[in-house]
Formats: structure tokens, sequence, C-alpha cells
């Protein structure tokens, strides 16, 4: 999300007609979208706010705006008196006009839309819904981010007409998208109208949260083309006890029933999780349940986090932070462990298979790109690919990527031009 805000809001400075530095050393703006999530995202935005004072000391005219997350705003006020603006929550939509006054940029640039065209990334996310109404005991986000809003995605359009050909949808509970519109539209609403602008190949949004996971998305994911059997749906523990004391508002079981929905209609569909380890007053046995559960649904990617205490939620004021570090840290290298086995197993079922990739750019001089189910493929092309749907066959697996060969479009029917290769499927 982070990323999506500052192309968001760079896209809009370049017209007014500001550029982008090669890094913060040589900028005359610093926007540093922060992320306060778990402790060790707090502490990375500490060290760069760090960096970022002894820059402006030898440049002071250099100008520092803080956006995203941020904690106890008092306190950040304290501690970096330099930063020229902080994004006080709830207000991230706006960060662009509140710039523009602390820049005065409209006084000082005048716009020139020819310089301001920038060719943006094959896949973009898009934020489309901020902030989160519900109460899970150990989230900051809902202080961080504020209460939920939604922001219908007007440039996806123009992301096409510059080459993007998979929108990502983003949000921390990305089904509320809408409710707050007026009239009030559904995620599937607007799944189903941008399933309908040409040009546009795919369509994944994320994060999802599971009590919110309505029969209609289901049946859009199933039924439009464009819409990738793909969803992070994070489910956290395996334990109904610590769900009641994270407050998460389900049960396993009401889990189980819907990937059971969602496999029913889509049976390779892929599907991630987020995992906290370590939750205040886990026991041995309820981590147990945990890796069962794991065990029993097979997620192709599961995001493990040890928990962190965040200031001011409740896990933080009203429960005790009892699971020792070293055994939190234990619990994370089980479900690791687990999880490279599960999804060895998984991926090697993909071996002599052929699978459409969307190519997205190169790593260590060789191209890679994603299926629809979001796995990544890595192979070897002298073809211009960016951009282009390929039929990759699967030559050797790996828990986390694939790798293979492209057997469409052949080899003679691409040109060596830069753009799309011209080949049209039979
Ligand atoms: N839609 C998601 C959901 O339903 O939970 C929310 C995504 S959340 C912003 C990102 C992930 O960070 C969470 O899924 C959770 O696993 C992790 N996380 C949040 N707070 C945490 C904490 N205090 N300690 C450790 N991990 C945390």
């Amino acid at each position: 999300m982070n990323v999506a805000d500052s192309r968001r809001l760079a896209e809009s400075l370049e017209n007014y007609g500001l550029s982008a530095a090669d890094g913060p050393h040589d900028a005359d703006v610093v926007v540093l979208y922060s992320c306060v999530v778990r402790q060790q995202a707090e502490d990375r935005v500490h060290g760069q706010l760090h960096a970022l004072q002894k820059m402006k000391a030898a440049r002071p005219a250099m100008k520092i705006v803080v956006a995203g997350c941020v904690t106890d705003i008092p306190d950040w006020r304290t501690r970096y008196p330099f930063v020229d603006l902080i994004a006080e929550p709830g207000q991230d939509l706006t960060v662009r006009d509140r710039l523009i006054d602390l820049l005065d940029l409209s006084e000082r640039y005048r716009f020139d839309p020819e310089q301001a065209i920038r060719i943006p990334g094959i896949s973009e996310g898009i934020t489309v819904h901020q902030g989160c109404n519900r109460s899970c005991t150990y989230c900051i986000v809902p202080s961080t981010r504020g209460g939920e809003r939604s922001r219908p995605p007007a440039e996806v359009r123009r992301l096409i007409e510059r080459g993007t050909r998979e929108v990502v949808l983003l949000s921390q509970i990305v089904e509320r998208y809408g409710r707050d519109l007026r009239p009030r539209v559904l995620l599937s609403n607007l799944l189903e109208q941008l399933d309908r602008l040409e040009g546009l190949e795919r369509i994944r949004f994320l994060t999802s949260y599971p009590g919110d996971f309505g029969r209609d998305l289901v049946d859009a994911i199933a039924d439009l083309a464009k819409v990738c059997e793909d969803v992070n749906l994070p489910i956290q523990s395996g334990d109904d006890v610590v769900l009641r004391r994270m407050k998460r508002g389900y049960v396993v079981d009401n889990y189980r029933q819907l990937i059971g929905r969602l496999r029913a209609r889509m049976p390779e569909i892929g599907l991630s999780t987020d995992i906290i380890v370590g939750f205040p007053g886990e026991t041995e046995a309820e981590f147990d349940n945990t890796l069962r559960v794991l065990d029993e649904f097979r997620f192709d990617v599961v995001h493990v986090a040890m928990y962190s205490p965040r200031p001011g939620t409740v896990a933080a004021t009203e429960m005790i932070d009892d699971v020792p570090r070293e055994e939190k840290r234990r619990r994370l290298h089980e479900v690791e462990t687990l999880q490279k086995r599960i999804a060895s197993g998984i991926n090697a079922r993909y071996l002599g298979r052929t699978v459409d990739v969307l190519v997205e750019g190169t790593a260590k001089g060789r191209w890679f790109g994603r299926t629809r189910t979001n796995k990544i493929v890595h192979f070897a092309s002298e073809a211009p690919l960016a951009g282009e749907l390929v039929d990759v066959e699967i030559t050797s697996t790996e828990p986390w990527f694939l790798e293979g060969r492209v057997v469409w479009p052949q080899q003679e029917l691409l040109g060596s031009g830069p753009g799309r290769a011209g080949a049209t499927r039979q």
C-alpha cells in the first residue's frame, strides 16, 4: 500500500513540475511513507528519520514529510522537530494537497504535461480503501489509519494507456470497499466494472478479512475472466480461544467453510494467509492447533510474524506479553519449516505443466512474472517480453517459485524491438 500511495503522490507531484530524485541525498522534498504495524517496521522508520535528520542538517532547505502510519503524533513532533509535516491519521488520502500548501507549489511551478509522463509498472497497486473499523486487539491500524473510507480507482484507464496490464486493489480490509460511498457499492461491483476494461488483463485485490468475504465475491473471482484466482485471507491463528482473544470475530470452522466454498468453485485457487505466533497467553497446545490448521488448509504462502505489542492496543494495555522472545522465534521457525514442506508439495505438482504468465520484469538476467494463482515463474528469453502474457512450461519447482521455458509465443513470432510482441494466439 505504501508503494502504491507513494507512486500516486509522485505522479501528482510530477504534474506540478517536480521530478524524481536519485535518492534522499539529492531530494528537495522527502516523503517517508512509514509503517508501524510491527515493532520491527517502526524501528526502521525511526532509523530512516535519524538518517534524514543528518541530511537536513547539511541542507536545511530540504523538506521532510511523514505519511503512512504514525502512532503518537505529539510525541513524534517533539522527537523529530525537523520534520516539516506529519500527515495525521485519516489524512493519508490528502497528503498531496497538504504538500502543495507546504511547498507553495501552484505559485512556484508551472504545469507541463509533456514532462509529466512516466511509465508505470506492468502490475500496479492502487489504494481503494483506507483505515479499518474493526478492533482486533493486537492491531494498531485503526488508530494510525483511522476509520474506513473508500476511493474509487479513477486512474485505471490512464494506467492501462501507459502500459499497465494488471491492477492490485489495496486495502487493509478490502471487502469493505464501497460501503461508505453513495450510492453504496460492493467490491464485487467494482470488480465487474474493471473486468470490462479493454487492455487490462488481470485484477487482484488484497488484503481480505475472512468475516466479510461474501458469496458474491467468491462468484466474482470464479466468474469474471480477469479476476485472478488468488486470495490473501489472514487467519492469524488456528485456535478458537486465541482468535477470541484477538477479537477476530470468526472461528476456525467459519474459515474452513469459506475456503471450502472458494476451492469448490476454483480447486487450484492460490491462497495465502497471515499468522501471528506468540500472541499473549498462547499455550503450546494452542500453537499446535495453528500447525494442525496449516497442515489441513495447505496454503500456498504463509506470512508469519512474531507478536509485538503495539502502543494503545487492547493486547498491549490489557494483556501480558508472556511468550518469551526465544519461544516466539521457535514457533515462527516451526511454521516456516512446515510451510516450506507444504509449499514444496504444492509447487511440485506444476512440474511439466504449462502455465500462463504475465511478464513483469527481469531479475538476474532472466524474465519473471506470475501465474493467475500468484506463483512466481522465472525463465530465460532474448525477446522483449515485459507486459506480455506467455505460456511457460515448468521445468523445475522450488517452494517459493517455479522455473520454466517459454512455449508460446514461439521465438520466431517475437519481434526484437520494445513493446508488445505482436503475436496473436491461435
Ligand atoms: N486484513 C488483515 C486482517 O484481516 O488481519 C490485516 C492485515 S494487517 C494490517 C497485516 C498483518 O500484520 C496482519 O495480518 C498480522 O498478521 C500482522 N500484524 C498486525 N499487528 C501485529 C502485531 N501487533 N504483532 C505481530 N503481527 C501483527
